[in-house]
């Protein structure tokens, strides 16, 4: 008997096995339907083998699907996924066909002659009608557009029987990009980096990059010129380029466009679902070059994936942290080492493990030493609030004021930073002192002026400001403490009441569109002050801006997670990065009460290898990443009784290993999220440790029962 291993979007480790029919030929990677209690459900074929007898009753496959089968580099790639991440194979295996899951985009209507048949009555506009279609077949409306006419023109030449209309399959086009449209001229540093990623992608094999340049050196030019040099020697290789936040791709989509005088597509979630199913089917047909997407275009059916860019490969939007954990620019190398394909991880401020990963000589090492044209790195200078600390209720200290005065009168841009939502992180009552949490999680309420609410940042609850204290019920005694964006521009405003002043965070620009709207006009020189968050910190070209202020360099400091200094080292360094790109010098002032730190000290002294040696050493002492490896396991319930006695469990069933340490069960610091109670353990284990199998070891020592979630975090990047 002919048995299949079926990957089903199940939270279990096995697939399950199925009779094949024997009137159905399926093979590793074919799309099945298979009966699973009274349902029927997708899955995906891992493996099909003979048996002899078995004495158990399997379930049939029902249908072999005629969507197509998934590529050999697809499937091994998540399933070598899942065993890294532990998460479950057959959802990873879900997600690489999801983008099947949206219908198909309708049909379109199109017109077109009926052999040489004229209109009863000759009119000029049905004459433009006719010579605008030729013998061609167009849709109603673009006919009407190209002759000039109504569309009513069209639909009375339809009537009439002069022309007919039918409909098609829409099938999205994706014109192949030429190599040869606009290219541009390297210099010699960005020409040899670009030459090296090509040669490397041409040849095949497993090739990983570190492409090293501070902002402006050209990183996306030398990227794009080596996809066109590999494009020219190969049409139809596949290249994928990953961006960590939507709002960055319309940008570059712009430039690729230009560069290569057709659209890539796109990938990510703010893409409409029918949208995403043609770009998948493209993909897999091998009917598109160039996907530009989130860390979910990973998982895409590629043919001939030839090159993978991690653009801004440090930022810490690749680590997607709900449903399924796992780190986008870690698969990316992993999918890049399955595929025998080049990675490209590009940084101004690489992450630490990549840049341990070139330091051992596992990456080559890429380095664009000097910004592109004239532009210089902005002079950053630390302001000392002790000396000069702003008035009460106000946060922009006196220099900062003086040179944002300065800069608006010379007609130049300036952006203050701060990494804050919203009008005031705290709410607290002046009575009794009591803050302002959301009901059934343990985050503080943010509070949010334009909407007049208070927000939980963490599960989006939110609630009007009420009047009275919800803990002691005194009246009029709510107060805001500490700095947003929103608080922050009404001091601006209050300051330069004739200045153009916006606001940029995910509440004021909701959706892409509203960011390439505020991109463009702060890009053209229409707001003289803009107030941000990181979401503008991040790949943006403001050619105006010479003033980066940054309101409080100190916020990210006091986490004290693992990555703290280093998160803030790399946004700070990319918010004064985007000052004076073009012919004008910038300047960077960062308000602190700890100028002697020593981020603070490398970031004033543009000095990048100071905080990375600093940062590297206590890394060491430590053994932490990237010398040695951490896993959390993160346990929640609504049944705090089911959850104490998972964790014990846990805790008393942790299988012997050596250079390794469990620390916890131990209330997480969100230990209340969502109504559910959640406790924390972290695993930490010397670099040849392995892991994963450590993990799975212990996991399957423990039953966990179905009111408990226990997630797994490979290399967790947050600790909450
Ligand atoms: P990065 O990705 O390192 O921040 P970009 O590739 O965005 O840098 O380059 C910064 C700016 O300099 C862009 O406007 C880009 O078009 C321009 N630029 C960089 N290199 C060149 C080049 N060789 N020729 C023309 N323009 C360049």
């Amino acid at each position: 008997m002919k048995v299949a291993s079926v990957l089903v979007p199940l939270p279990v480790q096995e697939a399950f096995d199925y009779a094949v029919p024997d009137d159905m030929d399926v093979t590793r990677g074919d799309q099945v339907d298979v009966p699973l209690g009274p349902r029927l459900i997708r899955g995906i074929v891992a493996e099909v083998f003979e048996t002899t007898g078995s004495n158990r009753k399997l379930k049939s496959i029902e249908r072999l699907s005629d969507d197509p089968r998934l590529p050999e580099g697809t499937l091994a790639f998540v399933e070598w996924a899942a065993r890294w991440t532990l998460n479950p194979p057959g959802e990873m295996a879900s997600r690489a066909i999801r983008g099947l899951r949206a219908p198909r985009p309708r049909p379109e209507r199109r017109v077109r002659r009926v052999g040489m048949r004229q209109p009863q009555r000759i009119t000029a506009p049905r004459t433009a009608v006719l010579e605008a279609l030729k013998d061609r077949a167009m849709t109603p409306a673009d006919l009407a557009r190209a002759a000039e006419v109504s569309t009513g023109v069209v639909k009375g030449l339809v009537d009439e029987g002069v022309l007919e209309a039918f409909e098609v399959e829409a099938v999205a086009a994706f014109d192949p990009p030429l190599p040869d449209h606009a290219p541009s001229h390297l210099n010699p540093d960005q020409a040899a980096s670009s030459h090296a990623m090509a040669e490397a992608a041409k040849a095949g094999g497993f090739a990983p990059f570190l492409l090293d340049g501070i902002t402006g050196s050209g990183k996306t030019e030398t990227y794009l010129e080596a996809a066109a040099e590999l494009l020219k020697a190969r049409p139809d290789a596949q290249i994928l380029i990953l961006l960590p936040e939507i709002a960055l791709t319309q940008a570059l989509i712009e430039r690729i466009t230009k560069r290569f005088g057709a659209a890539p597509a796109e990938w990510h979630s703010g893409v409409t679902p029918p949208r995403r199913r043609q770009v998948w089917e493209a993909v897999a047909a091998g009917r598109c070059n160039i996907v530009v997407g989130a860390r979910s275009a990973l998982f895409l059916p590629y043919r001939n994936l030839s090159l993978i860019v991690v653009d801004e490969e440090h930022d810490g939007s690749y680590k997607q942290e709900e449903g399924l954990v796992y780190h986008g620019r870690d698969l990316a190398v992993a999918r890049a080492r399955i595929e025998n394909a080049t990675v490209v991880l590009a940084s101004a401020t690489p992450s630490l493990e990549t840049l341990w990963n070139a330091q051992q000589g596992r990456y080559r090492w890429l380095k664009l030493r000097t910004r592109h044209g004239v532009a210089v790195l902005p002079d950053i200078s630390l302001v000392d609030l002790r000396q000069c600390p702003p008035d009460p209720q106000t946060w922009l200290s006196q220099p900062l004021r003086e040179e944002i005065g300065a800069n608006l009168e010379r007609g130049e841009q300036s952006l203050l930073f701060l990494n804050r939502r919203g009008y005031a992180p705290v709410v607290l009552c002046r009575a009794c002192g009591h803050r302002l949490t959301a009901p059934d999680t343990d985050s503080w309420l943010v509070e949010h002026r334009y909407t007049g609410r208070l927000v939980c940042h963490l599960t989006g609850f939110s609630m009007p400001k009420p009047k009275a204290c919800p803990s002691c019920g005194a009246e009029d005694t709510l107060v805001s403490v500490g700095p947003g964006v929103e608080r922050v521009e009404e001091e601006v405003r209050q300051l330069f009441p004739e200045a153009r002043t916006a606001v940029f965070s995910s509440d004021t620009v909701p959706d892409g569109q509203a960011a390439r709207e505020l991109i463009q006009s702060m890009a053209e020189g229409e707001i003289d002050i803009l107030v941000a968050t990181q979401a503008a910190a991040k790949g943006h070209n403001f050619p105006h801006l010479t003033l980066v202020g940054v309101v409080d360099a100190d916020l990210g400091l006091r986490g004290g997670d693992l990555r703290a200094a280093e998160r803030t080292y790399q946004l700070l360094a990319q918010a004064t990065g985007r000052a004076g790109r073009a012919d004008k010098p910038g300047r960077a002032l960062l308000q602190t009460w700890t100028p002697e730190h020593p981020v603070l000290e490398a970031l004033a002294a543009n000095d990048r290898d100071a905080f990375v040696e600093a940062e590297m050493a206590e890394r060491d002492i430590a053994v932490m990443p990237p010398y040695g490896r951490l896993a959390a396991l993160i346990l929640s319930s609504e049944n705090a009784m089911a959850l104490e006695k998972t964790a014990r469990d846990l805790a008393e069933t942790i299988p012997n290993a050596e250079r390794l340490e469990v620390y916890g069960p131990a209330d997480a610091p969100l230990a209340l999220v969502r109504g559910r109670r959640r406790k924390r353990m972290l695993v930490r284990a010397d670099r040849d440790v392995n892991m994963q199998a450590f993990l799975r070891a212990w996991l399957s020592r423990v039953k966990v029962p179905a009111s408990v979630r226990l997630t797994v975090d490979i290399d967790p990047y947050s600790f909450l």
